[in-house]
């Protein structure tokens, strides 16, 4: 096999977009269409691979490719997910540089798949000792749990992440996964309680419906069916062709396999069923038609219902409860959940995955996706960072001049969100800590006042004239340039959003049931415990988790998978121009091909360049006895190649311009 003919193959197009010529945004979306219509579903910006979903099985996972691709170069191959797995495990392994990979996208373009192909890459390369397959075992079944409890069916996906999930694999000296660690971010809580037509709840919910035991729904106290329960009965189409019922069987295997004990898993659901019923409860409040919240009592049943499932006395649930409770709730479901596994070994090299929620825009966009596309910009900038630091110091290493290019630099952006002083997010933290009349309102008037001549903050001002009503939305709303493009964000809630308290009184109570598990997920309601400090923002915890991931990848050799959604409407074989140009410019691909080519297109080691193109000279073919280089420097000055065209390197070959690497290979076949 060779390594340029799988890049220059023109029936499908390129393989490495740095090839593109001419390069555009127009260019280099013709060349994924070309791809993906032939299948080719993967290709190259160098070492990054962009993904598009191709929305149907392709026979290009199995065990025999990944024979193929393991301990292959990166570039003899086609491109491939396994080939960047490879590429990262290799490097772990051998030259002992701690790894991650970072996956990004929108919802639906596969991120979740890609990180599931790459953590199977791994455990079907790596050892196959006894303690190591539990291991493997056990990081490959924390998917099927984190989904049940963090993924949801949306409009956009099916199966789709409400939360940030960032996978650390430790490996031993040796290369063999010793264990893993999970970290969450974010989940999307509000679901649990309000989701939009067509959309479901967190998939848990409905899998215990339909596959629990006859036996055990009613130790749970539930009914069979979604439409007893107010939180999933919101659109019965929803449900089909999701397969719940098998899918709760797995999830309680991998529960196990993860290492949760059988008392463990019943108090789980026993917390899922709680959660559930609390819905039921929340129905009886919300037939109040005067908009008052005090009439838990007409549940009676339900209310003591649950009580019994947590050991609780029912006055003291009755007395606590309220709306807040149950989207808090959920939140200590899932983190109850993370439980995970850390072996306790010295010297330990690490590969994390990252797989978090892609770039967001809605026609009403609020604090979630506020705090959503600030991470997103947060990952951009340690993109363009890594992606020219590497290539900068590959030109040191390879001793070639550096040509600095322009790119475009989103850190005002990010401080313009995150600036400790002056950021939007703690100029929120202040308006929340404020004494007094405080809201939305005041929130937003601030930030009209402290950014008006900043180049990436848009204001809104009430778009009145003498006979034009005021558009109330639009004066509620301010608009960030990011990136990726403009969003308009709707403050409504963020001042709620960002304080996400627990009323202590409800933790209080929770941490009175004799249910352990639950009661363990309110610690702060130990009235011993209490503290007089408030407890952190949901703004400021989120951005403090934001800077622990940031300096974790710095500190890692990182590899990118871009994903790609080719269509809105989950289909295969369908290729929406419009769509994809979007993205390629949400995810900054142009500039990350202009990034990877500044000053040189293509490079390659002298030796197999030289063996690939030393029949086009007769001062090299048919052997050439100095030293490859020489050889290399001989035979490009007979073909003519001018020679700012190229620079040597210490060992390899750098071309500028795709045009000349064409040219060669345009000879190359003519001789064949
Ligand atoms: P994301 O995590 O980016 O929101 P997912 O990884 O959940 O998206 O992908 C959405 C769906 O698309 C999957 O459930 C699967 O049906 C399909 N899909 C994604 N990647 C692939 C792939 N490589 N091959 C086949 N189908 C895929
Ligand atoms: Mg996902």
């Amino acid at each position: 096999m060779n390594f340029t003919a799988s890049l220059l193959d023109s029936m499908v197009g390129v393989g490495d977009m740095v090839l593109l010529d001419p390069l555009s945004e127009d260019s280099m979306i013709k060349n994924l269409k070309t791809r993906f219509n032939q299948n080719e579903i993967y290709t190259y910006i160098g070492n990054v691979v962009i993904s598009i979903n191709p929305y149907k099985p392709l026979p290009i996972y199995t065990l025999e490719k990944v024979e193929e691709y393991r301990n292959c170069n990166f570039y003899e191959l086609k491109p491939h997910i396994y080939a960047i797995a490879d590429e990262a495990y290799q490097s772990l392994r051998d030259r002992d540089r701690d790894q991650c990979i970072l996956i990004t996208g929108e919802s639906g373009a596969g991120k979740t798949e890609a990180s599931k192909l790459v953590m199977s890459y791994v455990a079907a390369v790596c050892g196959k000792g006894k303690e190591v397959n539990k291991v493997k075992e056990q990081l490959l079944q924390s998917n099927p749990v984190l989904e049940a409890f963090g993924n949801a069916k949306t409009i956009r996906n099916d199966n789709s992440s409400r939360f940030g999930k960032y996978m650390d694999i430790e490996f031993d000296f040796k290369g063999e996964p010793m264990g893993g660690v999970i970290s969450n971010y974010l989940l999307e809580k509000s679901r649990v309680v309000k989701h939009v037509k067509g959309e479901r709840n967190f998939h848990i919910f409905y899998q215990l419906l339909a596959g629990g035991s006859e036996e055990l729904l009613k130790s749970l106290k539930l009914v069979q069916g979604c439409s007893k329960y107010d939180y999933l009965n919101k659109d019965p189409q929803s449900l089909e062709g999701m397969e719940d019922a098998d899918k709760f069987q797995t999830v309680k295997n991998a529960m196990e396999i993860i290492g949760f004990s059988d008392v463990e898993v019943t108090s789980v659901l026993q917390i899922v069923a709680v959660v559930l019923k609390l819905g039921s409860i929340q129905l009886s409040n919300q037939t109040q038609a005067n908009g008052m919240d005090s009439c838990y009592v007409t549940e009676t049943k339900v209310l003591q219902e649950i009580c019994q499932l947590i050991s609780l006395d029912a006055g003291i649930l009755e007395n606590a409860l309220c709306f807040r409770t149950v989207e808090a709730k959920k939140e200590k479901v899932v983190t109850g959940l993370n439980v995970s596994q850390v072996t306790n070994i010295l010297e330990k090299k690490v590969m994390g995955v990252l797989d978090i929620y892609g770039f967001e825009i809605f026609e009403n966009n609020s604090f979630e996706q506020f705090i959503i596309n600030y991470c997103n910009e947060k990952l951009q900038q340690v993109f363009i960072e890594m992606t020219l630091k590497e290539e900068q110091e590959e030109y040191v290493r390879e001793g070639i001049k550096w040509t600095p290019v322009t790119f475009f630099n989103n850190a005002i952006i990010c401080n313009l969100i995150e600036d400790s002083r002056q950021g939007i997010l703690s100029m929120l933290d202040d308006e929340c800590l404020r004494p007094g009349q405080v809201s939305d309102a005041t929130f937003l008037a601030k930030l009209n006042l402290a950014f008006t001549s900043h180049k990436h903050f848009e204001k809104h001002v009430n778009q009145t004239t003498s006979k034009q009503k005021t558009i109330p939305t639009l004066s509620q709303c301010f608009s960030i340039q990011h990136y990726a493009g403009q969003v308009t964000y709707n403050t409504t809630g963020f001042v709620d959003k960002n304080n996400d308290l627990l009323f202590r009184d409800l933790s209080q109570a929770m941490w009175k049931a004799k249910h352990k598990m639950l009661s363990s997920l309110f610690p702060e309601g130990d009235p011993q415990k209490v503290s007089l400090k408030r407890p952190p923002t949901a703004g400021s915890q989120f951005k403090a988790s934001i800077s622990t991931l940031m300096k974790n990848l710095y500190a890692k050799n990182p590899s990118y998978i871009r994903c790609l959604k080719p269509n809105n409407a989950k289909t295969p074989s369908l290729f929406e121009n419009n769509l994809v140009q979007a993205q390629v410019m949400y995810l900054g691909l142009l500039e990350n091909v202009r990034v990877r080519r500044a000053g040189y297109a293509y490079r390659q080691l002298y030796e197999p360049c030289l063996e690939r193109y030393k029949m086009l000279s007769k001062a090299t073919w048919p052997r050439w006895k100095g030293n490859a280089r020489e050889g290399v420097e001989v035979l490009l000055s007979d073909l003519h190649i001018p020679s700012e065209e190229l620079a040597y390197g210490r060992s390899k070959i750098f071309i500028r311009n795709p045009r000349t690497l064409f040219q060669l290979e345009d000879s190359r076949r003519q001789r064949m």
